[in-house]
Protein backbone atom coordinates (compact mmCIF):
# COMPACT_ATOMS: atom_id res chain seq x y z
CA UNK A 1 0.00 0.00 0.00
CA UNK A 2 1.67 3.69 -1.29
CA UNK A 3 0.80 6.92 0.23
CA UNK A 4 1.27 8.28 -3.73
CA UNK A 5 1.97 6.53 -6.95
CA UNK A 6 2.90 8.36 -9.74
CA UNK A 7 2.92 7.20 -13.08
CA UNK A 8 5.63 9.23 -14.97
CA UNK A 9 9.25 9.47 -13.98
CA UNK A 10 9.60 12.72 -16.78
CA UNK A 11 10.65 16.38 -15.18
CA UNK A 12 7.15 16.52 -13.61
CA UNK A 13 6.96 13.41 -12.05
CA UNK A 14 10.83 13.21 -10.84
CA UNK A 15 9.74 16.84 -9.30
CA UNK A 16 6.79 15.80 -7.25
CA UNK A 17 8.90 12.44 -6.19
CA UNK A 18 11.48 14.61 -4.97
CA UNK A 19 9.51 16.94 -3.12
CA UNK A 20 7.69 14.66 -1.23
CA UNK A 21 9.98 11.61 -1.33
CA UNK A 22 11.08 11.79 2.56
CA UNK A 23 7.33 12.31 3.81
CA UNK A 24 5.31 9.78 2.16
CA UNK A 25 5.91 6.36 0.68
CA UNK A 26 6.01 6.63 -3.17
CA UNK A 27 5.95 4.49 -6.05
CA UNK A 28 7.16 5.99 -9.31
CA UNK A 29 6.42 3.92 -12.68
CA UNK A 30 8.10 4.76 -16.03
CA UNK A 31 7.82 2.74 -19.08
CA UNK A 32 11.59 4.05 -19.78
CA UNK A 33 14.44 3.18 -18.25
CA UNK A 34 15.91 6.44 -15.98
CA UNK A 35 17.94 5.16 -13.75
CA UNK A 36 21.51 4.92 -15.44
CA UNK A 37 23.16 7.25 -16.95
CA UNK A 38 23.26 5.26 -20.38
CA UNK A 39 20.68 6.39 -23.34
CA UNK A 40 21.83 2.74 -25.43
CA UNK A 41 18.40 0.49 -26.03
CA UNK A 42 15.92 3.55 -24.35
CA UNK A 43 13.10 5.20 -25.69
CA UNK A 44 14.04 9.07 -25.86
CA UNK A 45 11.94 12.05 -25.05
CA UNK A 46 11.69 13.50 -28.37
CA UNK A 47 12.59 17.40 -27.06
CA UNK A 48 14.50 20.50 -28.18
CA UNK A 49 16.30 20.35 -24.51
CA UNK A 50 16.43 24.40 -24.21
CA UNK A 51 15.70 25.29 -20.69
CA UNK A 52 14.34 28.06 -21.36
CA UNK A 53 14.73 31.83 -18.29
CA UNK A 54 10.95 30.22 -17.05
CA UNK A 55 11.90 27.13 -16.31
CA UNK A 56 15.81 27.98 -14.73
CA UNK A 57 13.73 30.32 -12.50
CA UNK A 58 12.08 27.35 -10.94
CA UNK A 59 15.56 25.11 -10.96
CA UNK A 60 16.80 28.34 -9.13
CA UNK A 61 14.10 28.25 -6.62
CA UNK A 62 14.50 24.64 -6.16
CA UNK A 63 17.69 25.34 -5.25
CA UNK A 64 19.41 23.37 -8.46
CA UNK A 65 22.47 23.88 -11.24
CA UNK A 66 22.51 21.96 -13.99
CA UNK A 67 25.96 19.24 -13.65
CA UNK A 68 28.18 20.01 -16.74
CA UNK A 69 28.27 16.37 -18.54
CA UNK A 70 23.98 17.43 -19.11
CA UNK A 71 25.26 20.84 -20.97
CA UNK A 72 25.55 19.95 -24.58
CA UNK A 73 27.07 22.94 -26.67
CA UNK A 74 27.12 25.95 -27.78
CA UNK A 75 25.26 27.82 -25.44
CA UNK A 76 22.46 29.64 -27.03
CA UNK A 77 21.48 33.32 -26.30
CA UNK A 78 19.85 34.30 -29.63
CA UNK A 79 16.69 33.21 -31.38
CA UNK A 80 16.66 33.41 -35.15
CA UNK A 81 13.42 34.10 -36.24
CA UNK A 82 12.33 33.40 -39.88
CA UNK A 83 9.08 34.09 -41.04
CA UNK A 84 9.17 32.57 -44.56
CA UNK A 85 5.30 33.64 -45.92
CA UNK A 86 5.94 37.67 -45.31
CA UNK A 87 10.13 36.80 -46.13
CA UNK A 88 11.43 38.67 -43.08
CA UNK A 89 14.06 37.87 -40.29
CA UNK A 90 14.84 39.46 -37.46
CA UNK A 91 17.76 38.14 -34.54
CA UNK A 92 16.47 38.24 -30.48
CA UNK A 93 17.98 38.31 -27.42
CA UNK A 94 17.14 35.08 -25.12
CA UNK A 95 19.06 32.96 -23.32
CA UNK A 96 18.19 29.31 -22.62
CA UNK A 97 20.65 26.44 -21.17
CA UNK A 98 21.19 23.93 -23.86
CA UNK A 99 21.00 20.18 -22.68
CA UNK A 100 20.73 16.66 -23.60
CA UNK A 101 17.38 16.06 -22.60
CA UNK A 102 17.91 12.27 -21.93
CA UNK A 103 20.74 13.05 -19.86
CA UNK A 104 18.49 15.99 -17.88
CA UNK A 105 15.54 13.50 -17.07
CA UNK A 106 17.76 11.06 -15.43
CA UNK A 107 19.91 13.92 -13.17
CA UNK A 108 16.23 14.69 -12.35
CA UNK A 109 15.42 11.28 -11.61
CA UNK A 110 18.47 11.04 -9.84
CA UNK A 111 17.72 13.66 -7.29
CA UNK A 112 14.63 11.71 -6.29
CA UNK A 113 15.38 10.61 -2.13
CA UNK A 114 16.61 6.73 -1.99
CA UNK A 115 13.37 6.06 0.25
CA UNK A 116 11.00 6.42 -2.94
CA UNK A 117 10.36 3.05 -5.12
CA UNK A 118 11.15 3.60 -8.73
CA UNK A 119 10.43 1.30 -11.59
CA UNK A 120 11.55 1.79 -14.59
CA UNK A 121 10.25 -0.29 -17.59
CA UNK A 122 7.07 -0.74 -16.17
CA UNK A 123 3.74 0.07 -18.25
CA UNK A 124 0.71 1.62 -16.54
CA UNK A 125 -2.28 0.27 -17.76
CA UNK A 126 -5.08 1.36 -15.47
CA UNK A 127 -6.91 1.78 -12.09
CA UNK A 128 -10.03 1.51 -10.25
CA UNK A 129 -11.53 2.63 -6.70
CA UNK A 130 -12.33 0.43 -4.23
CA UNK A 131 -13.64 1.97 -0.72
CA UNK A 132 -11.61 4.90 -1.37
CA UNK A 133 -8.34 2.80 -2.49
CA UNK A 134 -6.96 3.42 -5.83
CA UNK A 135 -5.99 -0.41 -7.27
CA UNK A 136 -3.61 0.40 -10.61
CA UNK A 137 -2.30 -2.33 -13.09
CA UNK A 138 0.76 -2.19 -14.49
CA UNK A 139 2.98 -4.62 -16.40
CA UNK A 140 6.92 -5.08 -16.33
CA UNK A 141 9.09 -7.39 -18.11
CA UNK A 142 5.42 -9.73 -19.10
CA UNK A 143 4.45 -9.32 -15.43
CA UNK A 144 1.49 -7.96 -14.17
CA UNK A 145 1.79 -6.33 -10.80
CA UNK A 146 -1.40 -4.83 -8.99
CA UNK A 147 -1.01 -2.14 -6.23
CA UNK A 148 -2.95 -0.42 -4.46
CA UNK A 149 -2.39 3.79 -2.99
CA UNK A 150 -4.04 6.23 -1.48
CA UNK A 151 -3.44 9.17 -4.25
CA UNK A 152 -2.91 8.48 -8.06
CA UNK A 153 -0.62 10.42 -10.38
CA UNK A 154 -0.76 10.93 -13.78
CA UNK A 155 2.62 12.78 -14.70
CA UNK A 156 2.84 10.68 -17.91
CA UNK A 157 2.97 13.33 -20.66
CA UNK A 158 1.07 14.25 -23.71
CA UNK A 159 -0.43 10.91 -24.32
CA UNK A 160 -1.74 10.57 -20.58
CA UNK A 161 -3.22 6.77 -19.98
CA UNK A 162 -4.23 8.38 -16.49
CA UNK A 163 -6.39 10.96 -18.07
CA UNK A 164 -7.43 9.03 -20.39
CA UNK A 165 -9.06 6.51 -17.82
CA UNK A 166 -10.37 9.24 -15.99
CA UNK A 167 -13.90 10.01 -16.37
CA UNK A 168 -13.84 13.53 -17.02
CA UNK A 169 -15.49 15.78 -18.99
CA UNK A 170 -12.78 18.28 -19.74
CA UNK A 171 -11.63 18.09 -23.64
CA UNK A 172 -8.44 17.24 -24.99
CA UNK A 173 -5.74 20.11 -25.75
CA UNK A 174 -5.10 20.74 -29.48
CA UNK A 175 -2.30 18.30 -29.90
CA UNK A 176 0.18 17.78 -32.89
CA UNK A 177 2.90 15.15 -34.20
CA UNK A 178 6.36 16.48 -33.64
CA UNK A 179 9.18 14.80 -35.64
CA UNK A 180 12.79 15.74 -35.13
CA UNK A 181 16.03 15.05 -37.27
CA UNK A 182 19.36 15.46 -36.06
CA UNK A 183 22.04 15.95 -38.87
CA UNK A 184 25.72 15.62 -38.54
CA UNK A 185 27.30 19.14 -39.23
CA UNK A 186 30.72 20.35 -39.33
CA UNK A 187 29.80 23.57 -37.82
CA UNK A 188 26.63 25.39 -37.06
CA UNK A 189 25.30 28.58 -36.41
CA UNK A 190 24.77 29.04 -32.84
CA UNK A 191 20.86 30.20 -32.60
CA UNK A 192 17.76 28.43 -31.76
CA UNK A 193 15.99 29.50 -35.23
CA UNK A 194 12.33 29.65 -35.16
CA UNK A 195 10.51 28.76 -38.59
CA UNK A 196 6.91 30.21 -39.43
CA UNK A 197 5.19 29.04 -42.64
CA UNK A 198 1.70 28.71 -42.60
CA UNK A 199 2.23 25.75 -45.66
CA UNK A 200 3.90 23.53 -42.69
CA UNK A 201 2.40 24.42 -39.99
CA UNK A 202 -0.22 26.78 -38.05
CA UNK A 203 2.66 26.18 -34.78
CA UNK A 204 6.11 26.21 -35.57
CA UNK A 205 9.28 24.79 -36.54
CA UNK A 206 12.40 25.13 -35.07
CA UNK A 207 16.67 24.20 -35.91
CA UNK A 208 18.57 23.94 -32.07
CA UNK A 209 22.95 23.33 -32.55
CA UNK A 210 23.75 20.06 -30.45
CA UNK A 211 27.31 19.57 -30.17
CA UNK A 212 28.56 18.59 -33.91
CA UNK A 213 24.54 17.73 -34.65
CA UNK A 214 21.81 20.44 -35.89
CA UNK A 215 18.06 19.16 -34.81
CA UNK A 216 15.45 19.89 -37.46
CA UNK A 217 12.00 19.80 -35.60
CA UNK A 218 8.34 20.79 -36.29
CA UNK A 219 5.04 20.36 -34.70
CA UNK A 220 2.36 19.14 -37.47
CA UNK A 221 -1.58 18.00 -36.98
CA UNK A 222 -1.22 14.24 -37.08
CA UNK A 223 -3.84 14.33 -40.22
CA UNK A 224 -1.97 16.59 -42.41
CA UNK A 225 1.19 14.26 -43.79
CA UNK A 226 3.42 15.14 -41.20
CA UNK A 227 7.01 13.48 -42.64
CA UNK A 228 5.80 15.30 -46.31
CA UNK A 229 5.59 18.76 -44.68
CA UNK A 230 8.87 18.02 -42.78
CA UNK A 231 10.68 17.36 -46.06
CA UNK A 232 9.23 20.25 -47.49
CA UNK A 233 10.10 22.37 -44.68
CA UNK A 234 13.75 20.96 -45.10
CA UNK A 235 13.80 22.04 -48.38
CA UNK A 236 12.77 24.99 -47.92
CA UNK A 237 15.51 25.59 -45.43
CA UNK A 238 18.40 24.19 -47.74
CA UNK A 239 16.93 26.95 -50.15
CA UNK A 240 17.56 29.59 -47.79
CA UNK A 241 21.07 28.41 -46.69
CA UNK A 242 20.57 26.09 -44.25
CA UNK A 243 23.36 22.82 -43.99
CA UNK A 244 21.90 19.31 -43.29
CA UNK A 245 24.54 16.84 -43.17
CA UNK A 246 23.37 13.08 -43.12
CA UNK A 247 20.96 12.31 -40.84
CA UNK A 248 21.85 10.07 -37.56
CA UNK A 249 18.53 10.05 -35.67
CA UNK A 250 15.32 10.50 -36.31
CA UNK A 251 12.09 10.80 -33.22
CA UNK A 252 8.93 12.36 -33.13
CA UNK A 253 6.35 12.79 -29.88
CA UNK A 254 3.09 14.10 -29.28
CA UNK A 255 2.51 17.39 -28.70
CA UNK A 256 -0.18 19.48 -26.69
CA UNK A 257 -1.25 23.32 -27.32
CA UNK A 258 -4.03 24.18 -24.67
CA UNK A 259 -5.77 26.37 -26.72
CA UNK A 260 -8.80 27.26 -23.97
CA UNK A 261 -8.45 26.66 -20.19
CA UNK A 262 -11.04 24.01 -19.86
CA UNK A 263 -8.46 22.14 -21.75
CA UNK A 264 -6.33 22.13 -18.59
CA UNK A 265 -7.53 19.02 -16.48
CA UNK A 266 -5.85 18.78 -13.02
CA UNK A 267 -7.85 15.90 -12.04
CA UNK A 268 -10.58 14.52 -9.89
CA UNK A 269 -10.70 12.94 -6.51
CA UNK A 270 -7.58 11.57 -5.59
CA UNK A 271 -6.41 10.99 -8.90
CA UNK A 272 -3.95 13.85 -9.33
CA UNK A 273 -2.72 15.49 -13.45
CA UNK A 274 0.67 17.05 -13.03
CA UNK A 275 2.83 18.31 -16.22
CA UNK A 276 1.61 17.65 -19.81
CA UNK A 277 -0.95 15.18 -19.10
CA UNK A 278 -2.86 18.01 -17.28
CA UNK A 279 -2.12 20.43 -20.54
CA UNK A 280 0.29 22.34 -18.82
CA UNK A 281 2.33 23.84 -21.92
CA UNK A 282 2.52 27.01 -23.27
CA UNK A 283 0.41 27.18 -26.47
CA UNK A 284 2.78 30.04 -27.71
CA UNK A 285 5.96 28.11 -27.58
CA UNK A 286 5.73 24.77 -26.41
CA UNK A 287 7.85 25.44 -23.43
CA UNK A 288 6.81 22.72 -21.07
CA UNK A 289 9.35 22.29 -18.55
CA UNK A 290 8.70 25.45 -16.36
CA UNK A 291 4.96 24.63 -16.46
CA UNK A 292 6.14 20.74 -15.57
CA UNK A 293 7.83 22.02 -12.41
CA UNK A 294 5.61 24.57 -11.38
CA UNK A 295 2.48 21.76 -11.54
CA UNK A 296 4.43 19.29 -9.37
CA UNK A 297 5.53 22.05 -6.61
CA UNK A 298 1.70 23.11 -6.81
CA UNK A 299 0.68 19.64 -6.24
CA UNK A 300 3.26 18.86 -3.57
CA UNK A 301 1.70 21.78 -1.47
CA UNK A 302 -1.53 20.37 -2.27
CA UNK A 303 -0.94 16.89 -1.20
CA UNK A 304 1.18 18.55 2.31
CA UNK A 305 -1.69 20.91 3.56
CA UNK A 306 -4.83 19.86 2.55
CA UNK A 307 -4.96 15.71 1.83
CA UNK A 308 -8.72 16.06 2.71
CA UNK A 309 -9.09 17.99 -0.54
CA UNK A 310 -5.98 17.37 -2.92
CA UNK A 311 -7.85 18.40 -6.01
CA UNK A 312 -9.35 21.85 -5.00
CA UNK A 313 -5.93 23.08 -3.19
CA UNK A 314 -3.99 22.01 -6.42
CA UNK A 315 -6.40 24.36 -8.36
CA UNK A 316 -6.19 27.20 -6.58
CA UNK A 317 -2.50 26.81 -6.25
CA UNK A 318 -2.08 26.74 -10.30
CA UNK A 319 -4.19 29.86 -10.51
CA UNK A 320 -1.24 32.13 -11.63
CA UNK A 321 -0.22 29.02 -13.90
CA UNK A 322 -3.76 29.40 -15.78
CA UNK A 323 -3.25 33.46 -15.79
CA UNK A 324 0.26 32.29 -17.61
CA UNK A 325 -1.22 30.07 -19.94
CA UNK A 326 -3.66 32.99 -20.59
CA UNK A 327 -0.75 35.73 -21.24
CA UNK A 328 0.41 33.12 -23.80
CA UNK A 329 -2.76 33.20 -25.76
CA UNK A 330 -2.99 37.08 -25.43
CA UNK A 331 0.84 36.86 -27.51
CA UNK A 332 0.00 34.19 -29.90
CA UNK A 333 -1.90 35.89 -32.42
CA UNK A 334 1.50 38.48 -32.54
CA UNK A 335 3.32 34.85 -33.38
CA UNK A 336 0.94 33.08 -35.51
CA UNK A 337 -1.60 35.48 -37.68
CA UNK A 338 0.55 36.16 -40.53
CA UNK A 339 -0.47 40.11 -41.02
CA UNK A 340 0.02 40.73 -37.16
CA UNK A 341 3.38 38.70 -37.19
CA UNK A 342 4.69 40.85 -40.58
CA UNK A 343 3.38 44.17 -38.18
CA UNK A 344 5.37 42.75 -35.12
CA UNK A 345 8.21 41.62 -36.66
CA UNK A 346 8.84 44.61 -39.20
CA UNK A 347 8.69 47.11 -36.21
CA UNK A 348 11.82 45.97 -34.85
CA UNK A 349 10.48 46.04 -31.23
CA UNK A 350 13.47 44.03 -28.90
CA UNK A 351 14.96 42.98 -32.08
CA UNK A 352 19.00 42.51 -32.26
CA UNK A 353 20.91 44.10 -35.13
CA UNK A 354 23.64 41.89 -35.81
CA UNK A 355 27.13 42.92 -36.42
CA UNK A 356 28.69 41.65 -39.45
CA UNK A 357 32.13 40.94 -38.62
CA UNK A 358 33.30 41.88 -42.13
CA UNK A 359 32.20 45.41 -41.75
CA UNK A 360 34.00 45.72 -38.46
C1 LIG B 1 9.45 18.01 -30.01
C2 LIG B 1 9.32 18.67 -28.67
C3 LIG B 1 10.24 19.63 -28.29
C4 LIG B 1 10.14 20.23 -27.03
N1 LIG B 1 11.11 21.12 -26.66
C5 LIG B 1 11.05 21.68 -25.44
C6 LIG B 1 12.11 22.53 -24.99
O1 LIG B 1 13.11 22.75 -25.69
N2 LIG B 1 12.00 23.12 -23.77
C7 LIG B 1 10.89 22.90 -22.97
O2 LIG B 1 10.82 23.48 -21.88
N3 LIG B 1 9.90 22.06 -23.35
C8 LIG B 1 9.96 21.43 -24.55
N4 LIG B 1 8.98 20.55 -24.93
C9 LIG B 1 7.89 20.26 -23.99
C10 LIG B 1 8.41 19.30 -22.91
O3 LIG B 1 9.15 18.25 -23.49
C11 LIG B 1 7.25 18.71 -22.12
O4 LIG B 1 6.36 19.72 -21.76
C12 LIG B 1 7.78 18.03 -20.85
O5 LIG B 1 8.58 16.94 -21.20
C13 LIG B 1 6.61 17.56 -20.01
O6 LIG B 1 7.13 16.88 -18.91
P1 LIG B 1 6.25 15.77 -18.19
O7 LIG B 1 7.07 15.24 -17.09
O8 LIG B 1 4.91 16.30 -17.95
O9 LIG B 1 6.05 14.64 -19.32
P2 LIG B 1 7.12 13.78 -20.10
O10 LIG B 1 8.43 14.45 -20.15
O11 LIG B 1 6.47 13.41 -21.40
O12 LIG B 1 7.27 12.48 -19.19
C14 LIG B 1 6.25 11.53 -19.12
C15 LIG B 1 6.86 10.23 -18.65
O13 LIG B 1 5.80 9.29 -18.47
C16 LIG B 1 6.19 8.05 -19.00
N5 LIG B 1 4.98 7.33 -19.40
C17 LIG B 1 4.05 7.71 -20.30
N6 LIG B 1 3.06 6.81 -20.37
C18 LIG B 1 3.39 5.84 -19.48
C19 LIG B 1 2.76 4.61 -19.11
N7 LIG B 1 1.57 4.21 -19.62
N8 LIG B 1 3.38 3.83 -18.19
C20 LIG B 1 4.55 4.21 -17.65
N9 LIG B 1 5.18 5.35 -17.96
C21 LIG B 1 4.61 6.16 -18.86
C22 LIG B 1 7.11 8.40 -20.17
O14 LIG B 1 8.00 7.34 -20.44
C23 LIG B 1 7.83 9.64 -19.66
O15 LIG B 1 9.04 9.36 -19.02
C24 LIG B 1 9.07 19.91 -26.16
C25 LIG B 1 8.14 18.94 -26.54
C26 LIG B 1 8.26 18.30 -27.76
C27 LIG B 1 7.29 17.21 -28.15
Amino acid sequence: MYDIVIVGGGPAGSTLARLLGKKFKILVIDKRQLIYMTSEGNFEKCCGGLIAPDAQLMLAKFGLGIPQNILVGPQLFTVRTIDIQNNIEQYYQRHYINVDREKFDKWLVSLIPPEVDVVCGAIFKGFEIINNNINLKYIQQGREYNINTKVLVGADGAISTVRKKLSIDSPRPKTYISIQEYYKVDNSLPYFSSIFDDDITDFYSWTIPKDDLLVLGTAVIPKNKPYERFIVLKEKLISRGFEFGPCVKRNGAYLLRPERLNQICVGKGNVALIGEAAGWISPSSAEGLSYSFRSAYALANAILHRPDNIIDEYYRNTNKLRLNIKWKHFKSPFMYNTFLRKIAMKSGFMKMDMINHEVV
